[in-house]
């Protein structure tokens, strides 16, 4: 089977104008996590109007969709997109921008939506592959770990897969252009909350009080040293304070008797992942001792590090050569310094997470910003791609 490029899909004309206005009907209606329901229901009909075999109900909103190859094979693989929005409000002033107050696509997964649901219509036209494809459409990846709940629910049960693939797009980055890289590629994104609790009082008298204002500030100050002495040196890994309360803002002369500290945790690597855990508990707790206040850790491991296979990845380099050309893709790419809960997906199958360039013109936004837009010149690439992994992993 010769890869699929780009241009073959541009080529068909009718097919790129149908799925841009999918992308902009799905852009135009956002919704949020585990409240994916028009959306869920679009892909639902879609695919089963391909033939395609459909199950509900996982995660709430999200859809698998199963496809048999018409040359027999044991092997199946999964691919994957996230369909919620964000809380946003939007400012791109186009013309099918957001009509849900507060809520936007900006982060584009409508486009991924609209990129695997067009490659499931041209592999179920001619589904000329040697297994099963397995493409699962997943509610509430913003923080919600909608990807969690799909595998808790049953999803690798029901759909056994050798291998899983995602996909996101790279926002300023020169259109089409792949990046991936083996081993970590995000990082994991925890969140932690250190309760400081002592005595308070009267301010003119700190000597009749336990003040945990005092250890409380220590901590923070100490948390660098987490990172310089307890990680090691070869490992990058972040803690930041977001949050820290305390106190009543009318009542500057009274100290308070509790202190809470909130941050977040990034890591690439499990073990590093623990360090920092045991790390900020054994702090605060070395901070508050000698004051007589009391430290408790409340530690929230949200999503892991999202760690890419080495053999999954080569193919998906494979797929990204013959659908941009070698020469716009990365497979060495840097460290990224968000999360994803595809990383759920990952720690039970093997599989190639990559991003694909969104543009880099002057009118390029980040995602999570009011002015971000999918760009819908990413759709024939997208599906391209998608075709060309199906190509490389089930061609036998
Ligand atoms: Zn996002
Ligand atoms: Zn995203």
């Amino acid at each position: 089977m010769p890869p699929i490029t780009p241009d073959d899909l541009r080529a068909d004309t009718d097919f790129i104008d149908r799925l841009t206005q999918l992308r902009r009907d799905i852009h135009a209606h956002p919704e949020t996590a585990f409240e994916e329901v028009r959306t869920s229901d679009i892909v639902a009909t879609r695919l089963e109007a391909m033939g395609i075999e459909i199950h509900r109900g996982l995660g709430g909103t999200g859809v698998v969709g199963t496809l048999r190859g018409k040359r027999p094979g044991q092997r199946a693989i999964a691919l994957r997109a996230d369909m919620d929005a964000l809380f946003i409000t939007e400012e791109t002033g186009k013309p099918y921008a957001s009509t849900v107050p507060g809520k936007m696509h900006a982060c584009g997964h409508d486009g991924h939506t609209t990129m695997l649901l067009g490659a499931a219509e041209k592999l179920a036209a001619d589904p000329d592959f040697a297994g099963t494809v397995q493409f699962i459409f997943q509610p509430a990846e913003e923080g919600l770990g909608g990807a969690r709940v799909m595998i808790e629910d049953g999803l690798f049960d029901l759909f056994p897969v050798d291998a899983v693939y995602g996909v996101h797009n790279a926002p300023k980055e020169p259109l089409g252009q792949v990046q991936t890289r083996v081993g970590p590629y995000m990082c994991a994104g925890d969140t932690w909350e250190v309760i400081f609790e002592g005595t308070g009082g009267h301010g003119a008298m700190p000597h009749n009080a336990t003040d945990p204002t005092i250890p409380a500030a220590q901590f923070i100050a100490s948390l660098a040293q987490i990172i310089s002495r307890k990680v090691p040196s070869n490992d990058p890994a972040v803690v930041s304070v977001g949050h820290i309360g305390a106190g009543d803002y009318n009542s500057p002369n009274i100290i308070p008797s509790r202190v809470v500290v909130r941050g977040t945790a990034r890591s690439y690597r499990p073990e590093v992942r623990d360090i920092l855990e045991q790390s900020i508990g054994a702090f605060a707790e070395g901070c508050a001792q000698p004051h007589g206040v009391s430290a408790r850790l409340i530690y929230t491991r949200r999503y892991p590090p999202l760690v890419n296979a080495a053999e999954e990845v080569a193919r998906a380099v494979q797929a990204a050569g013959a659908t941009v050309g070698a020469d716009l893709v990365d497979a060495e790419a840097p460290l990224v310094g968000g999360s994803e809960d595809f990383s759920f997906m990952l720690e039970k199958v093997p599989g190639a997470y990559v991003m694909i360039g969104n543009g880099d013109g002057p009118d390029a936004a980040f995602v999570h910003t009011p002015r971000f837009d999918f760009n819908d010149d990413l759709i024939p690439i997208g599906v391209a791609y998608w075709m060309n992994v199906v190509a490389a992993e089930l061609s036998a």
